[in-house]
């Protein structure tokens, strides 16, 4: 679903004050530090962006030396083949998000083309932190297809998206650092998922069910089914102690909601509509930092996520999430909706 190693072209290369072995490039949005001289403005490149997992192959081992570390982790604690994780680094006081390597590293017949995915030719995969075991409790499935997955795409990638776009008005969130959760009613049906699962509602003992059932979320979610005349589902963040370290030092687990569904239309609530459904529900939103019109580049959208966060002013924020008031299907990334990391907040907790 997503491209993680693509073919692109070298934007710009630039000096860094105070370093002589190594320089800054830019490709798509983004600034990868490299040796010197290795590429060149114009140079077509294999850019693997950051949270890729590289496999365990001889071109990728050179990196088991260096500061990235091999990782065993997947997707809900599911074991997935090790690899070698792409992170945040900063060198030379330079901040570097993910690789580049040259074309011969692509298998014979790979595509070439700029822009040409080959995240599968590579055997790249998304890396994605595990919730910490007891969090979902038993499985009783994969992920519904009358959902949509929550996920965010970074801004990095998204250079001619962002100019399409300008002059828009989006709503900026908080992007809070926990696990993804969604529950749902449907047909009379309650459910309870995580990222990438469905969950087995009988197992009361796992993190998510308790949250479900602390914050009555089926009586709520059914209760407004009936009120609207459509089935719904609710996704948010679940933050708080034993969830990706606690970083906002909650002394209880929260679940803070980003979307509202309308799964019966398999529609997102529009933002206002969104607001009064989780007022009515008796819910609490991720932060809300207001809105703007957007005529920011990258960068300064990258700069922007930078802060501390709502939740706990002596935490880094993990970033912002930025959508239009009124949903947008754009042609590119499907929901008009997308992700800046604050790079402190990857440095720190080396992300
Ligand atoms: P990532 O965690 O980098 O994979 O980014 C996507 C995920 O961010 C989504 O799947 C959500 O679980 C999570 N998220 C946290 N805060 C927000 C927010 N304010 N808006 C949307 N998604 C959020
Ligand atoms: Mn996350």
């Amino acid at each position: 679903m997503r491209t993680l190693a693509s073919i692109q072209v070298v934007n710009t290369a630039e000096p860094i004050p105070n370093a002589d072995a190594i320089e800054r490039i830019r490709v798509l949005g983004w600034w990868v530090v490299v040796k010197k001289g290795e590429f060149a403005p114009g140079d077509k490149v294999v850019y693997c962006e950051i949270d890729s997992l590289l496999p365990e192959r001889p071109e990728f081992e050179f990196l088991r030396a260096s500061s990235f570390k091999p990782t065993v982790l997947g997707p809900d604690g599911a074991a997935q083949a090790p690899g070698f994780r792409i992170k945040t680094i900063r060198l030379r006081g330079q901040v570097s998000q993910g690789i580049c390597f040259p074309l011969s590293i692509l298998p014979a017949g790979a595509p070439t083309e700029e822009g040409a995915d080959v995240t599968d030719v590579l055997g790249v995969r998304k890396w994605d932190p595990p919730p910490p075991a007891g969090t979902t409790g038993r499985v009783k499935g994969s992920f519904p297809g009358f959902l949509p997955k929550t996920d965010e795409t970074r801004v990095q990638v998204l250079e001619p998206t962002i100019a399409k776009h300008r002059g828009r008005t989006f709503y900026v969130t908080e992007k809070l650092d926990g696990s993804s959760f969604t529950a749902f009613v449907r047909e009379g049906e309650f459910g309870v998922c995580s990222r990438n699962l469905l969950l087995d509602a009988a197992d009361e003992t796992s993190l998510f069910m308790r949250v479900a059932k602390r914050f009555r979320l089926e009586v709520r979610l059914k209760a407004f089914a009936a009120s609207r005349g459509f089935d719904v589902a609710v996704q948010g963040e679940v933050i708080g102690p034993g969830v990706q370290g606690n970083k906002y030092a909650l002394p209880e687990i929260a679940l803070r909601v980003f979307n509202v569904f309308d799964v019966s239309g398999y529609r997102y609530l529009d933002h206002a509509d969104m607001l009064a459904a989780v007022a009515e529900m008796g819910l609490e939103l991720v932060p809300q930092l207001g809105t703007l019109d957007l005529a920011h580049s990258v960068d300064e959208l990258v700069a922007l996520s930078e802060g501390m966060s709502v939740l706990n002013p002596k935490a880094h924020r993990e970033g912002l999430v930025l959508r239009p008031l009124v949903e947008v299907r754009d042609d590119y990334l499907g929901r008009l909706s997308f992700k800046a990391i604050n790079p402190k907040f990857l440095l720190k907790y080396d992300e």
